[in-house]
């Protein structure tokens, strides 16, 4: 991100900027995260809403930026927020609407938005301990599905989602938006099948694969025993036959009518409460 404000005079961390011109670079920075290259770039993304910042920030994710609308000015939190921004070494910029608006691509747009370093697990920091549950998607092309299903996962209490092979951005905004917040509550992990495949081994994680032409019902698995993988697929094509062979079981939820199959989010949200319902209570939650 350029280190200069609209006027081109040097930036000036930690203070307060007004900023109402859609052709200020730093904005224009802003905007440009909506593109893949530019966060992969910076190493950042975009999260809206005051009460995605704080959660972001109370689970230590560092804030680069906050932007927010001038009339949220003197709003106790958003000043809190503002406060902990500069603290941090992090610019905050007050925005007239028109801006918030064009950065978030909204008619009505959050008052509040902040960008964050982006935060990727790896497949060795995951805790493979008795009672945890990873989803694992293969090739997730649909952000809307991502973002539902990191949402999902994380309310399952779910211990990570491992995107193998080619996969939408978790960082994009329909992403980050479609997640709620539980972006920042759950490890990310990038693998290769291959990857995936020889820390399932290695981890002794039971991976149970779900695929239209599994022969098992999901709901007669022992998901209690071992930690457990589930292995969802692409939107498109399902899994691919290397991967489905490799799985320990290969699991089918049953359905009636005329669809052939389920919305991958929707099937990742039946095995993830499935696989976990010998862990969550009304009692137990939160
Ligand atoms: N045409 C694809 C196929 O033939 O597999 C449909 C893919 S489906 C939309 C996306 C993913 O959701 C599947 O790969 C599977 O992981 C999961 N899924 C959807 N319905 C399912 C069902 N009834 N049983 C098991 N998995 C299912």
């Amino acid at each position: 991100m350029r280190d200069e404000t609209r006027d081109g005079g040097p930036r000036r961390v930690g203070q307060v900027k007004e900023v109402t011109s859609l052709s200020n670079p730093i904005i224009k920075d802003i905007k440009a995260l909506t593109s893949k290259k530019d966060r992969e770039q910076t190493g950042t993304f975009m999260a809206e809403g005051l009460k995605l910042v704080i959660d972001a920030l109370e689970l230590g994710w560092t804030i680069r930026t906050l932007v927010y609308a001038k009339a949220a000015k003197g709003k106790p939190l958003v000043e809190q927020v503002a406060a902990k921004t500069v603290a941090k070494g992090g610019l905050v910029l007050e925005v007239s609407e028109k801006v918030l608006s064009s950065i978030t691509r909204r008619d009505n747009p959050q008052m509040v938005v902040g960008i964050f370093d982006q935060r990727w697990g790896t497949l060795e920091a995951l805790d493979p301990a008795k009672g945890k549950t990873f989803v694992a998607l293969d090739r997730v092309r649909d952000p809307g599905n991502l973002g539902t299903i990191i949402r999902t996962a994380d309310a399952a209490g779910a211990s990570g989602v491992i995107l193998v092979g080619d996969c939408t951005d978790p960082f994009s905004l329909e992403t980050v938006r479609a997640t709620m917040g539980s972006v920042f509550a759950l490890p990310l992990v990038k693998a290769s099948p291959e990857q995936f495949l020889a820390w399932q081994k290695r981890a002794g994680i039971e991976v149970v694969a779900t695929h239209l032409a599994g022969a098992v019902d999901y709901r007669t698995v022992d998901y209690v025993k071992k930690p457990v993988a589930l292995l969802m697929g692409n939107e498109q094509s399902g899994l691919p036959d290397s991967l489905a062979k490799a799985a320990d079981r290969l699991v089918r939820i049953p359905q009636q009518g005329r669809a052939d199959s389920l919305n991958l989010a929707v099937a990742t949200a039946v095995m993830l409460f499935e696989a976990r319902r010998h862990l969550l209570s009304l009692d137990a939650d939160r």
